[in-house]
């Protein structure tokens, strides 16, 4: 008699629909059994706020949707914080920002969303300090491609061919002009590095035809 199929009647339990008929509205349950009613879709959207109160409250990382998140960054780009002030403050990656941004990207982890909605205007202001270690990385990266530090300095508008980023905080303008140089410098194949790497110096009186190949000068 057991069948695998047996319906939830069989099993006597009721379905929310059934047991949504002596509920009175303005009830999750009669929202779930099937009412649309204004009362009904108002429970039902207090269930939801409450939720989400508690997931902000925890450290809950499941699957959201990416609408607040979006919501948060376009009026923060309207106070004038762009998206990569918002890349320095939370380190995100910056193509999640612009998937977010653009809503190419629907559904993000919760702990993403909290990151981006505590973003505030006075975070991400130009002076406010942020953790130096994204930005070291990147500056490491390009000193590796063969970036010198003073091309670096130089290219975040530095007076003075010194690059003064401290390690420990850095200002969220220098994380974003560093992040924004490296976008740069990528984009075209780190081909503008100071000393390329790879390149080898040759001797005096040598060329090189291919790579790997050294042939002294006749006229040398
Ligand atoms: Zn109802």
């Amino acid at each position: 008699m057991s069948a695998p199929t047996q319906s939830m009647a069989d099993r006597g339990l009721k379905s929310a629909a059934e047991i949504a008929i002596e509920k009175p509205h303005g009830t999750r349950i009669k929202y779930m059994g099937g009412c649309r009613c204004a009362e009904c879709r108002r429970a039902n959207t207090d269930y939801e706020k409450e939720r989400a109160a508690a997931r902000k409250t925890g450290d809950w990382n499941g699957i959201v949707p990416a609408g607040r998140a979006r919501v948060h960054m376009l009026k923060l780009s309207k106070q004038g914080v762009g998206r990569r002030s918002v890349q320095a403050v939370t380190d995100i990656a910056d193509s999640i920002l612009h998937q977010i941004r653009s809503g190419t990207k629907l559904r993000i982890r919760a702990r993403t969303e909290r990151l981006i909605l505590a973003v505030t205007k006075e975070m991400a202001a130009d002076g406010a300090l942020v953790d130096a270690a994204p930005t070291w990385k990147l500056i490491n990266k390009l000193l590796a491609k063969g970036y010198t530090k003073s091309q670096i300095a130089i290219a975040l508008g530095a007076n003075t061919p010194a690059l003064q980023i401290r390690q420990g905080k850095c200002e969220v303008r220098t994380a974003y002009e560093v992040a924004r140089f490296y976008a740069q410098c990528k984009k075209c194949d780190f081909a503008t590095a100071a000393k390329p790497s790879g390149e080898l110096v040759l001797p005096a009186g040598t060329y090189s035809p291919r790579p790997g190949v050294l042939v002294h000068r006749m006229d040398a």
